[in-house]
């Protein structure tokens, strides 16, 4: 299988035809290997048009979305950006491939340790790993640039939006445990300027400020 020439074809039919438009985004899409995030017996599907099980009953999402929520983030190349669910670790390699330093926390430590890997033996050295609660944020770490939240949430822990720099931006799905809106809320000062993107849908993001119960 030609996995470079999958790859150009999904950056061209799923996400320039639908509207991703950022040149760093779409050179990001380009170039990491998703496939490799993929456990063997998918690999075939990397480049579909939809999410994907990664184990843990965890997907690696779909790369539209991927793609429409690291544009949201309109990362430069000194910023600082927080991950919410590294789950395995694809998103990961996008921010890595965008900013300065990528912080990334997930609940399951068997992710994790396979996102590191990965990632390691792609020859990120930019990311910074964390097993634990990532509706809490970063507090050490903060404040950040852009924070990312890659499962859905009842609605948006003020923990993360205290940890934006000025002119930070969230991107976050909130709603129900089925469906959900994109939003991205942007720190201008002391306000908070938020913006309503499409429906969607991602695994739920369970912790202190998100669903309390699986
Ligand atoms: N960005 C990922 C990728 O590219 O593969 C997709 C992540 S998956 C849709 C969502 C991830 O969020 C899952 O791996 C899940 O375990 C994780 N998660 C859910 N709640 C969490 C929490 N409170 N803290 C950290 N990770 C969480």
């Amino acid at each position: 299988m030609d996995f470079e020439t999958e790859r150009y074809r999904m950056v061209d039919t799923q996400l320039k035809k639908r509207g991703i438009s950022d040149f760093r985004v779409l050179e990001a899409m380009r170039k990491v290997p998703r496939h490799r995030f993929i456990p063997p017996e998918l690999r075939s599907s990397a480049y579909e048009d939809r999410p994907l099980s990664i184990g843990e009953e965890q997907t690696i999402s779909q790369p539209y979305m991927v793609a429409l929520m690291t544009e949201c983030l309109r990362l430069d190349s000194e910023d600082a950006v927080l991950e919410v669910g590294t789950g395995s670790g694809y998103q990961t390699a996008i921010l890595a491939e965008l900013a300065e330093k990528v912080y990334t926390i997930e609940i399951h430590e068997s992710l994790s340790e396979k996102a590191r890997e990965i990632l390691t033996d792609l020859g990120y050295t930019n990311v910074a790993f964390r097993v634990g609660d990532g509706s809490k944020g970063w507090e050490e770490e903060s404040p950040f640039n852009g924070i990312i939240v890659t499962a859905g949430s009842p609605d948006i822990p003020s923990i993360l939006e205290s940890q934006l720099s000025d002119g930070g931006r969230l991107v976050i799905p909130v709603g129900s445990r089925f469906v959900q809106t994109l939003f991205t809320i942007t720190r201008v000062g002391k306000s908070l300027q938020k913006r309503e993107f499409t429906s969607c849908v991602f695994v739920p993001l369970v912790g202190e400020y998100g669903w309390r119960e699986i």
